[in-house]
């Protein structure tokens, strides 16, 4: 608030309780050692979520934190981190995965978008017991994409919604996980002959997403 917004007192804000409801502040004291806001009774409606399941390969932690900022700022309802054979396994002892990072991550990309309530996240640290259990889960009753720069013939086209959408690592799929992976329900989509780093390829995803279903 001191810093980016550089309030005083009578400035009106926008605030949310975590998980909880949107409402109007009105800053009633601003010192150096406090802000006071007083806060209007009065509801704010919270912004439409994306009706969107992004399931990400865990990529490197630096990766991990812009697309979980993204996706959040972006309205993605679900997000899942799954592991792949291009994977390092180191990534997933990262302490950006824990409550308190990615917590404050969770926060900061609310803040930026004026809602209060974080996407779902889940973490799946196997890679076949997600591919063969989880993921016929998770697509029932979604159109799921599968991102994969080559041997694909489909343009992104959702005809219905809720969408899954599966962004691999920065390494790509295995020929054995993407074979594991065309037994799923998913239908392939290029996003043309560039390779794409992860966090462009999802914020592209994202844009394209957004623009259609927002
Ligand atoms: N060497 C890997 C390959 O050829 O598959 C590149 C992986 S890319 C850095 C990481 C992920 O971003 C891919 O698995 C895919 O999901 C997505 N991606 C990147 N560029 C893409 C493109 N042109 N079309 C579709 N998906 C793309």
């Amino acid at each position: 608030m001191r810093h980016v917004l550089r309030v005083s007192v009578g400035d009106t804000l926008r605030v949310g309780v975590l998980h909880g409801k949107r409402h109007t502040g009105v800053v009633a004291v601003c010192s150096d050692q406090e802000i006071i806001l007083t806060v209007m009774e009065q509801e704010k409606p919270l912004p439409r979520k994306l009706p969107i399941t992004l399931c990400v390969a865990l990529p490197r932690p630096q990766t991990y934190k812009k697309v979980v900022y993204d996706a959040t700022v972006l309205g993605v309802s679900e997000l899942v981190f799954f592991h792949s054979r291009k994977v390092e396994k180191s990534y997933w002892h990262s302490p950006v995965l824990g409550e308190e990072k990615t917590g404050k991550l969770l926060r900061d990309a609310l803040s930026q978008a004026g809602d209060t309530v974080p996407p779902r996240i889940s973490t799946y640290p196997r890679f076949r017991p997600f591919a063969e259990d989880v993921l016929p889960r998770l697509l029932k009753g979604k159109e799921g994409f599968l991102f994969h720069p080559r041997d694909t013939v489909h343009t992104l086209s959702p005809s219905q919604i809720p969408v899954l959408y599966m962004v691999g690592p920065e390494g790509g799929f295995t020929d054995f996980e993407y074979e594991l992976l065309g037994n799923a329900d998913l239908l392939g989509v290029s996003l043309g002959e560039r390779i794409l780093r992860v966090e462009q390829a999802v914020a592209t995803i994202l844009g394209y997403s957004l623009i259609k279903f927002a």
